[in-house]
């Protein structure tokens, strides 16, 4: 016997039990939802105690001591279950009798319940009675069939996205193709009429062709966005432990002509690493720098990366001194083509932003801005410590 079951008190307790039925009567409807002890020698009988009764909306007055009583209102499924556990721990103890079950309840609700039970047997090992124990789990067994109602219902709205991206996708790339040739078409046209026949025509004809070669080269611009945009998926699959620092470096190494050409100064404090996709992180630096740059001032551009303190997750700003933008569209920059400043002072085609949220999003972050014009902007990007699947739940 282990010094656990020497215990004095223990001892105490179990007397108790044998001298006093007030300790077993509390034990029971302290613990339990009902207990059930049946004689197998005799198997129409079986004691159901009154908790029983109640659990299932009975008065245990109205009831017999009769194992027909509880097998009427089984569910017929769960009777199949209870029987084929009864006899496989009849024939070996150790398999155990414990199953989960669903009873009628009188007003015709499911009461589900845990049924656990003990053969006693005799000096032979033959089972000659049963001791039977319930434990209602009926909010516990709701609200597992609505959390998996739940979880089906978000697997079937992702098999529909992801149904809509690929056709989005496929849309992006077929559109591109078609829409290129009749393009380019175009461009050649107006460059060989101005090129060829550009002597017969005056001024405003020269210009119009000249509008032509521009539109056209915009559009080629939008198309090829587009489908940047649309390629930008990220699998979990193939996610890893990346650091932020290099993302950002590798980021700086991608943009060295535009850097040494505006001679701006990037200055990047120690970045945690996330779980995620390491070309993608470091696009989301590459646009970001490439805007700061790009929508500068007068002064020299100066970027300062920062790691901001976060309870959950990390929390990277990027600050620059540039011409900054109206804060009231802060929220409008990162939708596909919107563009807040002049298309012929900076050229562009307004996807940079959506591919930074669509990379930020998908790896279960969020991205926003702040600007005040003239001075500068600050782009905030969250992104989790702890990998998610696709549902956006911890994986
Ligand atoms: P693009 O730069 O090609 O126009 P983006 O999607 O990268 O497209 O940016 C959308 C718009 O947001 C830009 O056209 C610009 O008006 C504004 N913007 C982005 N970054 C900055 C920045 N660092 N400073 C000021 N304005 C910015």
């Amino acid at each position: 016997m282990s010094e656990h079951d020497q215990h004095y008190l223990r001892e105490e307790l179990y007397a108790l039990v044998r001298t006093d039925p007030s300790i077993f009567g509390f034990l029971q409807s302290g613990s339990l939802d009902g207990i059930w002890y049946w004689d197998l020698e005799n198997p129409d009988n079986e004691w159901l105690s009154p908790r029983f009764w109640e659990i299932f909306g009975y008065d245990p007055e109205q009831k017999k001591h009769l194992a027909s009583e509880w097998q009427d209102m089984i569910h017929p499924e769960d009777l199949q279950t209870a029987l084929a556990n009864f006899n496989a721990h009849c024939a070996d103890p150790s398999h155990p009798y414990d199953q989960l079950v669903r009873y009628t309840h009188k007003d015709g609700s499911t009461v589900w319940v845990r049924c656990r039970g003990l053969a006693i047997r005799d000096d032979n090992g033959k089972p000659i009675r049963m001791l039977g124990a319930h434990n209602e789990v009926t909010e516990l067994m709701e609200a597992r069939q609505d959390l998996e109602q739940t979880n089906a219902e978000l697997r079937r709205a992702n098999a529909v996205l992801e149904r809509a991206n690929a056709e989005l996708e496929q849309f992006a790339y077929v559109a591109s193709h078609d829409l290129r040739q009749p393009l380019h078409t175009i461009e050649t046209f107006a460059a060989l009429l101005r090129e060829e026949h550009g002597d017969q025509l005056d001024e405003d004809g020269l210009r119009y062709v000249d509008f032509q070669i521009e539109a056209a080269a915009r559009l080629q611009g939008l198309i090829d966005g587009l489908l940047r945009l649309s390629r930008v998926a990220f699998d979990p699959s193939t996610r890893a432990t990346v650091s932020l620092t290099d993302a950002a470096t590798l980021a700086q190494a991608d943009l060295g002509a535009v850097i040494a050409e505006s001679g701006a100064r990037i200055e990047c404090e120690a970045l945690p690493s996330v779980p995620g996709d390491p070309d993608l992180l470091r696009q989301v630096f590459s646009n970001l720098f490439d805007n700061a740059i790009k929508y500068r001032s007068e002064a020299t551009p100066e970027i300062r990366v920062a790691c901001q303190p976060k309870d959950v997750g990390v929390h990277v700003t990027v600050k620059d001194n540039g011409i900054g933008f109206d804060p009231n569209q802060s929220e409008r920059i990162f939708r596909v083509f919107q563009r807040l400043h002049p298309a012929g002072s900076y050229s562009g085609a307004g996807i940079g932003l959506s591919i930074v949220a669509r990379i930020v999003t998908g790896h279960g972050g969020r991205l926003w801005a702040e600007s005040e014009p003239g001075v500068g902007s600050t782009f905030h990007v969250t992104l989790p410590l702890q990998a998610s699947n696709s549902n956006g739940v911890a994986a």
